[in-house]
């Protein structure tokens, strides 16, 4: 649970920083509306290009598990996000309450394990198209179900709690520091000596399994401000 709760935590915080925070009500801090619905489904279909789905192109391509990964972390960013606005506009309760609510999923043990196993190309894109449909039904948001199914996908993917927490945290943190560093402006420097940002993130993450979110964010900050960015 406190995985799950921290996870949540970090998103709330990436929100307020990036949207304002007043995003819950579905709108940012300069009046884009917000549609967490479509960022789910978006992200859902860069899962399906991890593989050589196309009857025309590239047909023997090996599937790419690693981008899948990436494209899982993702999208847990955005159904968190609606996760959290779901709870506050209909007055659910707050993060705690929700982070109680997806550790006690059906699925969650499936998670909560740390077999890592692989599912078939079919049963992974049979998966998320069962989250894209979700996420457009037009008959409301079923929170519930789209939650188990998600936790499906992540064992399905080769994940498990630990491997989703590891790259989330690292994915959430390097956010951060970009929208800390002029991300929307455009001013971010992402090569840093030659190097994408997010390889250094990870080699980071990877050489200190102990590491607090906190403290990687301030290594990273230490070495973009230190980089020679002339
Ligand atoms: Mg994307
Ligand atoms: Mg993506």
């Amino acid at each position: 649970m406190d995985k799950i709760l921290l996870m949540l935590q970090l998103q709330n915080q990436l929100n307020d920083a990036t949207n304002g925070e007043e995003w819950v009500k579905g709108i940012t801090k300069n009046g884009k509306t917000i549609n967490w619905r479509r960022c789910i489904y978006m992200e859902c279909a860069e899962m399906v290009d991890s593989f050589s789905w196309k009857h025309w192109k590239s047909i023997n391509q090996e599937p790419d598990w690693d981008n899948l990964k990436i494209e899982v972390v993702d999208v847990w960013h955005f159904i968190m996000s609606l996760a959290i606005e779901d709870y506050n506009q209909n007055l659910k309760g707050g993060i705690e309450d929700l982070a109680i609510s997806l550790s006690s999923q059906e699925n969650f043990s499936k998670i909560d394990n740390n077999e890592v196993k692989y599912a078939t190309q079919k049963e992974v894109i049979d998966k998320v198209e069962d989250i894209i449909r979700l996420s457009l039904d037009r008959d409301g948001l079923d929170l519930e179900r789209l939650v188990n199914e998600f936790f499906d996908l992540v064992v399905m993917s080769g994940l498990n709690l630990q491997t989703l927490y590891r790259l989330y945290v690292g994915k959430n943190i390097l956010n951060q520091i970009r929208q800390d560093n002029g991300y929307k402006d455009g001013s971010y420097i992402k090569i840093w000596n030659g190097e994408e940002d997010n390889i250094v993130m990870k080699r980071l993450w990877e050489e200190d399994a102990n590491l607090k979110p906190e403290i990687l964010y301030k290594e990273l900050t230490k070495l973009y401000l230190s980089l020679n960015k002339s």
